[in-house]
């Protein structure tokens, strides 16, 4: 199969935003005809397009990386094909495996790590167990439903190429199977191969995972979150796939917060400088966005989340606050919901779980805007309106009773917040309490109409 089809004018796929003929293109053919030279007259039509990928892969322009000769290249492919001559000649099954198994091994390299099947994806959902599948899968992607996977996979090996450090007999290796992925005809070996260790690797990956949860107790989560994320890198179809999962099992507990039926809420502390965000910057937008959605007129609450630093405080307490909803909840369907957006949240990075983040953290500011009185009875302390919490008095008063609990670095957060947006928020408190309170109550209802995050 011709893998890469690029015409002269279309766009080079180095990215460069010329064309192709104006890029790379002379740099590919001249690859692929050294390549060429260097095996010799003596191949196939299949052969002319293993050479055609491989001069391909190498002819791109990159930046960076150690990407080898087409010479050296074209002499491993002549290596590479003798050997799997010699192998098929004598029909040793035995020989054929060791070729896959080495490959399997190589699969381990950096950048091969990201070629995996999502075995998930096929499961049709009835008993059978995963490995009866096999087949089917294999056919699935040897149709037009698996083009995709096949250039994902040409382009991996390009770039690991590029990236990877080689050693002679791995590159023999890794040739054998850019050949298997090419040829229609051996292209369910690769298939195969990369089955077999996808499938290792998820076995792998769960145990690893079992280990790490039960070797920790519950107060050193902290280090659990930092061996998942490793346990990730080594593993990105592990990752992939608890993601998968997760993502729509997650809808329930989501909706049941936007609806306001699973009350969160989280301390001041944890919140406190996005409060003050909202407070003093929104009468800029208020001006300006009459007409649109309320949620639309707030600050972008990234900055004092992730930049400002907010998150090291808001995130124990919003994972405080849906564990103790696990523990409270009766229906097992919604726990599991629960625990799902947990896990969801604390082990994995992607978009979607930082605009849920930003969800519930917007949720937990509005909660503190827009009801009151709110009491914190152990300290003695009320904020009856949104003024009380521009209140140096007040808000020392919470400090020093944050420092009696032995939280010496909340205070500290609390004092710091107030110190630098402090009097900016009052000026606007005073003028605009109403309409921050409003707002605050339109942005709850808007999630409870919309109900979900993303
Ligand atoms: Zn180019």
């Amino acid at each position: 199969m011709k893998i890469f089809q690029i015409e002269r004018n279309s766009n080079c796929p180095c990215e460069s935003g010329r064309k192709f003929k104006k890029c790379c293109q002379t740099r590919v053919e001249d690859a692929v005809r050294c390549i060429s030279q260097v095996v010799g007259a003596d191949f196939t039509a299949e052969g002319l397009e293993v050479i055609e990928t491989l001069g391909f892969l190498c002819g791109l322009q990159a930046e960076g990386g150690h990407m080898p000769a087409p010479e050296f290249l074209g002499a491993m492919l002549s290596k590479a094909w003798e050997e799997e001559e010699r192998v098929r000649d004598i029909r040793d099954e035995g020989a054929l495996q060791g070729l896959s198994l080495a490959f399997q091994v190589l699969l381990e390299k950096a950048q091969l790590r990201h070629i995996r099947i999502p075995l998930w994806q096929f499961d049709s959902g009835d008993d059978a167990e995963i490995y009866e599948v096999d087949d089917e899968v294999v056919k699935i992607l040897n149709g037009p439903e698996g083009r995709f996977f096949i250039v994902e996979a040409a382009d991996s090996i390009g770039r690991s190429l590029l990236y990877d450090d080689y050693t002679e007999d791995e590159l023999k290796t890794l040739l054998i199977a850019l050949g298997w992925l090419v040829i229609d005809d051996t292209r369910s070996i690769f298939l195969y191969s990369v089955l077999h260790k996808t499938r290792s690797e998820l076995v792998a990956a769960g145990e690893e995972a079992d280990q790490i949860l039960e070797s920790h107790g519950d107060e050193d989560q902290y280090e659990v979150y930092e061996e998942m994320h490793l346990l990730f890198r080594k593993y990105p179809v592990y990752e992939q796939m608890l993601s998968d999962g997760i993502s729509k099992d997650i809808n329930p507990a989501i909706r049941a917060v936007a609806q306001g039926e699973l009350p969160i809420n989280v301390p001041l502390y944890a919140v406190f400088e996005g409060t003050y965000a909202v407070i003093s910057k929104l009468t800029d937008s208020m001006s300006t966005a009459f007409s649109q959605e309320a949620g639309e007129k707030l600050p972008p609450l990234e900055e004092t989340l992730f930049a400002g630093g907010e998150y090291h405080y808001f995130f124990p307490e919003i994972t405080r606050a849906l564990d103790e909803a696990v523990l409270e909840s009766q229906d097992n369907e919604f726990r599991s919901s629960l625990n799902s957006l947990l896990t969801f949240l604390v082990y994995l990075k992607d978009t979607r779980q930082i605009n849920i983040l930003k969800f519930l953290y917007l949720r937990c500011i509005c909660i503190h805007l827009s009801e009151f009185p709110r009491i914190i009875p152990d300290a003695d302390l009320e904020f009856s309106s949104l003024r009380d919490y521009c209140n140096q008095e007040l808000i020392e008063r919470y400090a020093d009773y944050l420092e009696s609990q032995d939280m010496n670095e909340e205070a500290a957060h609390v004092r710091d917040v107030f110190i630098s947006l402090g009097e900016q928020a009052r000026g606007q408190a005073d003028l605009h309490e109403q309409e921050i309170v409003n707002l605050a109550r339109a942005v709850l209802s808007d999630m409870q109409e919309s109900n979900s995050p993303q």
